[in-house]
């Protein structure tokens, strides 16, 4: 039986969630024009009233936010809420560019992690669990998040923050750990190092894992399935609109219910920042209506996915977001080709390998290069140099199919490639150096 922990607003009717959306919104535009002096003139420049905003249906009026605004009014400019009445930031991990930073007051903080609560009970969390939250805790909103979310369910909560991967799988069996909370390039990781000390997924308790902050396939999913014998569920969010816990999954996992009651989601082609139907794939803009510190009127995450209002078997009636697959600013153009890094995951574990990989692009004579060095699993090693290289072939060719273009393939030893305990770095554009 699904379990939900608002009820009320998981399976809210669409009529009235539209009127929920409709009224705070409207309260949320009047409170940001009369507190926020950038807002103010940039509604202004845009010739845009609060009184012009009535309801959803008159979101398309207002102007986009994008995060060089944010870098703009860093850090106090953004501010909708004196300072006496925040309690927290937080900031993101600066995995491009420059650091945003984000406030909360305490009611900020109670709604976002409520809505990480809402992604524990969906993943089947109570009070009965031990979480074990292994995201990095401090400026990163991973750890808090999850953590404050654990707290509302009644879990009980281990606060492990990332890192000491054997300390983590001894706590993990000594307290007998029910949930697992980490990106999952650490997931990944805790599987490996369990499997290295000689334990199976048997000797652990573990029953489902809430994993998110970067992009992973449903490949890299079966595979931390498999490795720590949970049910893997999906989380998103960004620093801007709180952290994780703007989308979560539920059991079905064809994609992440969206917390509309708090955040209003739209889709733009990134190019012209026209709005697109349902069921394309564009740029996810937010707007937050509920959050008094730091709200963002449709804020461009720069994000690529696709919004769903299909029927959810699980009963919410929050739409859905797929997996997004990159970042606009992740995808790399090699060769004039557009390509992503989660593409080349599918394809390397859909072939057996390992999650352990680095894409490394480069420019020669004018021309981009494309090298993937990928692990071998131990059972993979051969001294034999030319199946080796018959493997490595073998790998390209499959690359090729899927992008169109040819990359050269490294396949190196087990352990060679740095392992992460936050978000994977798995790219390296040199071409970025030369410039
Ligand atoms: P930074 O921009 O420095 O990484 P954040 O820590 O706030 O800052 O990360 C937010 C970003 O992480 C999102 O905009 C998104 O690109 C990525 N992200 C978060 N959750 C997921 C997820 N479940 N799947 C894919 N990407 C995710
Ligand atoms: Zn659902």
């Amino acid at each position: 039986m699904e379990r939900y922990w608002n009820e009320e607003i998981e399976t809210m009717s669409r009529e009235d969630m539209k009127k929920l959306q409709d009224e705070r919104l409207v309260a949320q535009v009047k409170h940001v024009y009369e507190n926020v002096e950038y807002y103010r003139n940039l509604m202004d420049e845009n010739v845009v009233k609060p009184d012009d905003i009535k309801s959803t249906d008159d979101l398309h009026k207002l102007p986009f936010l994008t995060k060089a605004d944010l870098r703009d009014a860093y850090p106090y400019g953004l501010l909708a809420k004196p300072l006496s009445d925040c309690v927290r930031i937080q900031s993101t991990s600066g995995t491009t560019g420059r650091r945003v930073v984000a406030f909360y007051t305490q009611h900020d903080i109670d709604l976002w992690e409520d809505c990480c609560a809402r992604a524990i009970t969906a993943a089947g969390g109570t009070n009965e669990d031990v979480c074990q939250v292994c995201y990095g805790y401090g400026l990163f909103t991973g750890g808090p998040g999850l953590n404050g979310g654990s707290h509302k369910v009644g879990c009980l909560t281990l606060p492990m923050s990332s890192g000491n991967t054997e300390r983590q799988i001894q706590f993990m069996r000594d307290l007998g750990s029910t949930i697992l909370c980490c990106t999952p390039s650490y997931a990944a990781y805790i599987g490996e190092t369990l499997h290295d000390m000689g334990f199976t997924p048997d000797d652990i308790k573990l029953k489902a894992g809430i994993f998110g902050a970067e992009p992973w396939t449903e490949e890299m999913r079966h595979s931390i399935e498999k490795s720590l014998g949970i049910k893997a569920y999906d989380i998103y969010g960004l620093t801007e609109t709180s952290g994780p816990g703007v989308s979560f999954e539920c059991s079905e996992q064809t994609g992440m219910h969206i917390n509309e009651d708090h955040f209003i989601p739209e889709i733009i082609d990134p190019e012209t920042c026209e709005v697109l139907p349902d069921g394309e794939v564009g740029e996810l803009v937010f707007t937050s209506i509920t959050k008094e510190a730091f709200p963002l009127l449709r804020y461009r995450t720069r994000d690529l996915c696709v919004l769903s209002r299909k029927k959810c078997s699980c009963g919410r009636t929050l739409i859905k977001m797929t997996k997004p697959m990159g970042r606009s600013d992740d995808m790399l153009i090699i060769r004039g080709v557009n390509v992503f890094p989660s593409q080349i995951e599918t394809v390397l574990i859909d072939k057996g390998y390992s999650p352990n990989y680095l894409i490394e692009v480069d420019r020669v004579k004018n021309s981009d290069t494309l090298d993937i060095s990928v692990e071998m699993n131990p059972e993979q090693l051969s001294d034999d140099v030319k199946d080796i290289q018959e493997r490595e072939k073998e790998l390209a060719s499959a690359v090729k199919t899927m992008l169109g273009i040819s990359p050269r393939v490294h396949l190196v030893e087990p352990k060679s490639i740095t392992r992460s305990e936050g978000k994977a770095v798995r790219v390296i554009d040199k071409r970025k150096l030369h410039d």
